[in-house]
């Protein structure tokens, strides 16, 4: 890292005014990229500029969450990145021909992330999301590589085992020294038409890894919201409107809109 022939990275500039945020979660499933989706558009809404990179090479769910079905462009020696719902994205998936499952090994993954952070015009952003691959492998050692300055969010549910899991991701987040800003429960429990609610996939566990990964780092990692579950949420995912803008009443867009301020 350093050596003159290392594109540079604006993001890694002393004196960066962009905040960049690492979306990570111990396995797939938890909601990481309908997450990160949600906190980009939320914060557009605010008027921030946002930008998106989907490094996550098994699930690359971004663009269609977003709504972003143009193809970056190519202008002279930078990448113009599509844009939608206010935010701009790209994608690993934008460039495996006809989205064909490839088979992306560590130095690749980490020149395409370079390429991303380097070689994308994102202009000058406020807030720069990255979409993890679930777990602990060469994306997040690349990231922290990358970017030293990036900070991490931990996304769970609240069950014990997806627990556990997080905590592994954060714990190799604190020897990349990256900070911890914290951590999102997602799934947290289902409203029932009563108004009572249902802890489908227990309850807690956001909590416990907040609490964990503070004893582990001995800095405070705080629980930033609980998202419940609702089907709308998953629908709006599906049709490109992300839930945040499209059902804002509902309480699932509230508590992301909520965790997305404080931020
Ligand atoms: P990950 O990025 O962790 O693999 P996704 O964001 O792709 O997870 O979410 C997995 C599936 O669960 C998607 O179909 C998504 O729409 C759905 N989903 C995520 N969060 C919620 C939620 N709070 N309520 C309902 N469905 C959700």
């Amino acid at each position: 890292r350093g050596s003159s022939e290392e594109p540079k990275i604006p993001f890694a500039e002393p004196g960066s005014m962009t905040r960049v945020y690492c979306v990570a979660s111990g396995k797939g499933g938890v909601g990481k990229s309908s997450v990160t989706v949600n906190l980009a558009v939320a914060m557009a809404e605010r008027g921030l500029s946002v930008g998106i990179v989907d490094a996550d090479i098994y699930g690359h769910s971004v663009p269609r969450m977003l709504g972003a079905h143009g193809k970056p462009t190519r202008v002279e020696k930078m990448i113009l990145p599509p844009a939608a719902n206010g935010v701009k994205v790209i994608s690993i998936a934008m460039f495996t021909p006809g989205n064909t499952p490839v088979v992306w090994r560590g130095p690749m993954l980490h020149r395409a992330l370079q390429q991303f952070l380097a070689d994308v015009f994102w202009g000058d952003l406020d807030v720069l999301l990255l979409d993890l691959p679930p777990g602990t492998g060469d994306i997040a050692i690349s990231v922290a590589q990358l970017l030293p300055n990036a900070e991490l969010l931990v996304v769970t549910t609240p069950q014990q085992a997806a627990a556990e899991v997080a905590e592994r991701a954060g714990a190799i987040a604190m020897q990349t020294r990256q900070r911890i800003a914290g951590v999102i429960e997602n799934m947290s429990w289902l409203e029932l038409p009563d108004g009572s609610r249902m802890d489908l996939f227990g309850a807690g566990g956001g909590q416990r890894v907040a609490t964990s990964l503070t004893k582990t780092i001995g800095a405070d990692v705080p629980l930033l919201g609980q998202v419940p579950l609702d089907p709308r949420l998953r629908e709006a995912s599906d049709d490109g409107k992300p839930i945040v803008t499209s059902v804002p009443d509902s309480a699932a867009a509230q508590e992301l809109t909520k965790i997305a301020t404080k931020l």
